[in-house]
Parts: C-alpha cells; structure tokens; sequence
C-alpha cells in the first residue's frame, strides 16, 4: 500500500514526488517510457525563472536526481486502469495506494498520413534534437508553427544544409523573438498557408507533398521532416474516474480535483490555459499538497 502512486515521470509527476517524498509520503511514480516527458527533447529552456539557459534534458535529468537522492520509487510500467478505490494495473502488477496523481503529460501528435509510422526512423522524426545530427548538411523540413517547430528549426539550421518551415497559417503562433531569428538564417525558407498531404518514398522518405490553401500542390525533395505540430494527451484509459473534455484533457474545476475523490490530475494532461515548465511544476507541487493534505483530513 502506498501513500501516492504518481502515474507519469514529467516535470508536473516528478515534482508531485518531490514534495510527497519531503513530506514522508510513501511514493510510488510509474512511468510508461523514461524519465522527463515532453520538456526532455527541448533542445534549450529560457523561460523558466531565475535558469538563464538550461537544455531540456539537464533540467529533466537535475529534477529526475533531485528526486531519486529522495528515495523514489519508480517502475517503468504502463498504466493500463484505474479504479475508483485507487488500484492502479499496469501492464506487470496491480498497486494499491490512498491516493493518485495523475500526470500523463501528452504525445507527439501525428499527421495520420497513410504511410507515416512506416517512416519513423526512416526519415520521420517527432524530436529534432534526438535526431537532427543524422541529417547533418541535408535537406530537412520542420511542420508546425509552435514554439517547438520554431525552435526545431532553428537547431536544424545549424546542422542541416537547407531547412524548409512548413506551416499550415501564414503566421506563427510560436515566439516572435524565435521567428526573428530563424528570418536571419540564410538556410531556413518558410512555406505558409501550406499541409503536407503525403510522404513519399520507397525504403525511406525521398520527397514530401505540400498542398496551400488554393489547391496547388508541390513535391519537395527533403532527407528527414520533422513533425512539431503540437501534442495530445492520451485519457482514455482514465474516463470511469475522471472527466475528459472533447480535446482528451482531463477536467478539474479547481485545477486539482478530479470528479474523484483522492485522485488528482497535474500538468499538461488537464485542461488549462497554459502548458509550459513552469506551470506544469506547479500543478505537481499543488497537486502532492493537496493530496497530503486531505489524506490527514481522512484519517
Ligand atoms: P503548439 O503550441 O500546440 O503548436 C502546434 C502547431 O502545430 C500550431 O502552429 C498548429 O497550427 C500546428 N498544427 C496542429 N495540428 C496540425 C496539423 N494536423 N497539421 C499541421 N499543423 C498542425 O505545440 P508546441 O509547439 O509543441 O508547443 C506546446 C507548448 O509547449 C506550447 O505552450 C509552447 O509554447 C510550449 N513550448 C515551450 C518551449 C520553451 O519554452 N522553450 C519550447 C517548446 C514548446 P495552428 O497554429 O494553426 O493551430
């Protein structure tokens, strides 16, 4: 029996941990595929406060040690129910706790082409920078107009020889101070008001099809794409004890509470007006005092 079984290793999880253990809290964190979440593949972090420049695996890894010197517990198996009375089954064991933090996070969204998961690793990446250095001096594309594209395209522009940005909106909706960079790269050419509608190539990806928003259609021959169009978090397997909204996310009135009792949702997996670091370490230390909280009240 644990106290709080976190389910998700990310910054919000992570963090929960962080103060669960500082309060005694027998802790259980299950994770489904490594430590860090999303923030991990983030080549720099800027934003967070009183960090100048940090890359997104250094503050994954310094917040992973912080915690595991704490004592963590964490078993990388993945959640596949969750019961009301707060068992919890993975795809190895069944755990017990009086209480849940669930903090998912969210996964690379897909285009859905056709052909698409038959290029991962053959020239379809989600993540520039565990794969942008295979493609130094070639011709590479980036889709999507967030932070993450901008900021992916601007770590290929010092890798590959060409970069296309290819953005279905003719503007951005990523920082303007990132997008002012990439106009001063020589190698980087946005493409607006533009969709990929199809991936070609026989053993690996050769070309890519574009398509704007009068119709026409283009091949560009590329050597990787690079997709960043946004994440989406995966609920489902949560609904007969939380609410999800028509996007997936998981809603709470108060930012904490699911319609539960004694389960609680943190991070970028609930419904919430701003998904970055900071507010997702947030949610996890409001999330774990929460939970504390009214496991005194109970007992
Ligand atoms: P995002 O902000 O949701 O942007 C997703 C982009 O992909 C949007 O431009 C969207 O177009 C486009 N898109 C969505 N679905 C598409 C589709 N089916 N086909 C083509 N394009 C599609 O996602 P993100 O860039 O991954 O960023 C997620 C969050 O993390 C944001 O809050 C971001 O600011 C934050 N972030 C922060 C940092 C940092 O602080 N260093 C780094 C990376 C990300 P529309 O604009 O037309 O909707």
């Amino acid at each position: 029996m644990y106290d709080i079984i976190i389910i998700g290793a990310g910054p919000a999880g992570l963090t929960s941990a962080l103060y669960a253990l500082r309060a005694n809290k027998k802790v259980l964190v299950l994770e489904a595929k490594n430590y860090g979440g999303q923030i991990i593949n983030a080549s720099k972090v800027e934003n967070y406060p009183a960090i100048e420049s940090i890359s997104g695996f250094d503050f994954a890894t310094n917040l992973y040690n912080q915690v595991k010197k704490l004592g963590m517990e964490i078993k990388y198996e993945t959640v596949i129910h969750l019961k009301e009375d707060k068992t919890v089954t993975t795809n190895k064991n069944e755990y017990k706790a009086r209480a849940v933090i669930i903090a998912t996070g969210s996964q690379n969204r897909k285009l859905n082409l056709p052909n698409e998961k038959d290029f991962v690793g053959k020239g379809v990446s989600y993540c520039a920078t565990c794969d942008g250095a295979f493609y130094k001096g070639k011709t590479v594309c980036v889709n999507g107009g967030g932070n993450t594209a901008l900021e992916d395209a601007l770590y290929l522009s010092s890798i590959a020889n060409k970069v296309y940005l290819i953005h279905r909106r003719d503007e951005f909706r990523g920082d303007e101070r990132t997008s002012n960079l990439l106009k001063e790269k020589g190698n980087v050419e946005f493409i607006f008001n533009s969709n990929i509608i199809s991936l070609n190539g026989k053993e690996k990806l050769e070309s890519i099809t574009i398509e704007d928003n009068l119709a026409n259609k283009k091949d560009i021959k590329i050597d990787a794409l690079f997709i960043a169009i946004g994440q989406e978090p995966k609920n489902e397997i949560f609904s007969n004890v939380v609410s999800i909204n028509s996007n997936g996310y998981i809603e709470s009135d108060d930012g904490v509470h699911t319609k539960t009792k004694g389960i609680y949702v943190a991070g970028d997996t609930r419904v919430k007006i701003l998904r970055q670091l900071t507010t997702a370490v947030s949610d996890g230390s409001i999330a774990a005092t929460v939970a504390i909280k009214e496991m005194k009240k109970n007992n």
